[in-house]
């Protein structure tokens, strides 16, 4: 058979890691631990596990799967490699239990592997290059709080919410960001950056959109605080559901949501878009 799926990678663990470093590292290999980058090596010894290196600076040993939707899975990647393939590939998409019968995985782990790798698509295009929106687009940009400690959050003082913008292109494409503070000048400059001025925003009623509104084409508001949420083409909804994806996502995998934590799990999202147009 040569079918796409007869490539190595498929196939051979170690082409895998290969396949999977050479796109993950292609500007050098950080450590996950202590963040140094190409200070690190194969990890030599009584080890025989396949892309194990370690860290020089901190002493840690490390895989390319630490900090990516493979991290804490036995699957192995190959297999993860297949189910990316099948399921990126079928534009119907493909079940579960088609995953099952094809992988030859329990349904479980079927499962498992679908739901991750959809999380982690979920926007293809997060990070891509140029602003998003142009001319007629409507671009909305809304924010949340994610994280705090669970079982803080009974004590006074629980773990601080992070706040996360997110510009998201009407049946497009999503950016997201960690800000250390929602107002005007955090805002200001990712929405200059990140947004066309042609485009239409869309956006709540929150004062921290006014000013900056005015340099696109139009900029309509609805008023969440008297629980309006759309009105003619002004709504966030889109916003609010990527918001609903990433929260699933990071509280699936993540008990306690550091800032360290967010910023790899944002990075997971890009990284499914790599994976998948690679
Ligand atoms: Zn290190």
């Amino acid at each position: 058979m040569s079918s796409v799926l007869s490539a190595e990678h498929f196939h051979s663990e170690e082409a895998a890691y290969r396949f999977v470093e050479a796109r993950l590292w292609a500007n050098g290999r950080p450590c996950p631990h202590c963040g140094i980058i190409d200070k690190s090596g194969p990890l030599k010894g009584k080890s025989t596990r396949i892309g194990v290196y370690k860290c020089y600076a901190c002493r840690k040993p490390f895989t390319v799967k630490v900090g990516t939707v493979f991290e804490s899975s036995h699957v192995k990647l190959h297999v993860w490699l297949q189910a990316m393939h099948l399921l990126c590939s079928s534009k119907k998409g493909m079940s579960t239990h088609q995953l099952h019968r094809v992988l030859g995985v329990t349904l479980q782990t079927a499962w498992f592997l679908s739901h991750r790798i959809r999380e982690a698509m979920m926007d293809l295009h997060i990070n891509n290059a140029g602003p998003l929106g142009g001319d007629g687009v409507f671009v909305e940009a809304d924010e949340t709080f994610v994280g705090g400690r669970a079982r803080n959050r009974a004590y006074r003082n629980p773990a601080p919410k992070k706040a996360v913008v997110a510009l998201v292109e009407r049946h497009g494409r999503v950016r997201s960001q960690h800000v250390p503070e929602v107002n005007a000048a955090n805002l200001r400059p990712i929405l200059e950056a990140g947004v066309n001025k042609a485009s239409h925003l869309r956006t709540d009623e929150s004062g921290v959109y006014w000013k900056v509104g005015e340099q696109f084409a139009s900029h309509k508001t609805v008023i969440h605080a008297q629980k309006e949420y759309v009105r003619g083409d002004a709504s966030t909804n889109a916003a609010e559901n990527f918001f609903s994806v990433l929260k699933r996502g990071i509280y699936g995998i993540y008990q306690h949501v550091s800032e360290e934590h967010l910023h790899r799990y944002l990075a997971e999202l890009s990284y499914g878009q790599k994976l998948v147009t690679a």
